[in-house]
């Protein structure tokens, strides 16, 4: 049984046609960069509620989630609709493996996100903790058309921040865009351009992945990261391939 927090929109904001990001003034939180929550609305008399991963830091005094709209969807629609001061439901509770704290000591950490599946990234690269504990950190973030590249500004501001640290690698696959690589993520991975790229090596000894995004992407990655040697990760049997599907 979920217990709600109640919740009011402060920002709606629209990126691009079927994408958005909701700012939430809600009472207090907890929850750890990388989880999510169940956001839910009241619709025709009953609680319609979806997961949404958080892409605040946990400090931040607001919430923020990042989504598309599915067409014909039970939420998403109605959540794109919502205005300033109108009314929504957070879980009290926070869940999700994608977090920091799940993840083994390494020197390089490696996240491959497509569309609105780049939200536990936003929310762990916003803290202090990975540029404290990972000598590189490789981003891979694919949406199709350039203007769904929704934090693209975020993440230059963080590569400015941390230089060498900081792999930022933007990949739109329906069009061409300046400083993006119009390919797939799996393709470029498969074909070795992307360890050629950062001049990295992803293996079992110096990596940990983690990603989030629609089952296509996850499939196909960890198929490649296999043949690589690197292993699903689990609390009971820890390897190097952490994942979150979305749908
Ligand atoms: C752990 C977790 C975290 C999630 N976090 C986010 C998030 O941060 N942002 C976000 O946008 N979504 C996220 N999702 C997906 C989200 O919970 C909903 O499934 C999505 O918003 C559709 O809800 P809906 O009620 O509008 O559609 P429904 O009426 O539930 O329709 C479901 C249909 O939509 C498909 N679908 C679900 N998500 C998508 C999508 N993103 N694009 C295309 N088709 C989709 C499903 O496969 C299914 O066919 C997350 C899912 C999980 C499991």
């Amino acid at each position: 049984m979920i217990t709600w927090l109640q919740g009011e929109i402060v920002k709606n904001k629209q990126w691009c046609p079927a994408l958005y990001s909701l700012t939430i003034k809600a009472p207090p939180l907890a929850f750890k960069a990388g989880q999510f929550v169940m956001v839910g609305l009241d619709i025709e008399g009953s609680t319609i509620a979806r997961p949404y991963s958080l892409i605040n830091t946990p400090d931040a005094p607001l919430l923020e989630v990042h989504f598309n709209t599915v067409k014909d969807g039970k939420l998403s629609p109605h959540l794109a609709r919502l205005t300033p001061g109108d009314k929504i439901q957070i879980a009290n509770r926070a869940s999700g493996l994608l977090t920091l704290d799940e993840t083994p000591d390494t020197p390089h950490l490696w996240l491959f996100a497509t569309g609105t599946g780049i939200g536990p990234f936003i929310a762990i690269l916003n803290t202090a903790k990975p540029w404290q504990r990972y000598e590189k950190i490789v981003l891979c973030y694919s949406v199709k058309t350039h203007e769904g590249l929704a934090y693209h500004a975020n993440f230059k501001a963080l590569q400015s921040r941390y230089n060498e640290q900081f792999y930022y690698l933007p990949f739109v696959t329906r069009e061409h865009a300046p400083d993006t690589i119009h390919d797939r993520i799996t393709t470029y991975l498969d074909n070795g351009k992307l360890e050629h790229h950062v001049g990295l090596k992803l293996s079992a000894e110096t990596s940990h992945v983690m990603l989030c995004g629609n089952s296509n992407m996850l499939t196909d990655v960890t198929t490649l990261l296999e043949d690589k040697g690197l292993r699903r990760h689990s609390r009971r049997e820890p390897g190097q391939i952490a994942t979150e599907k979305y749908y």
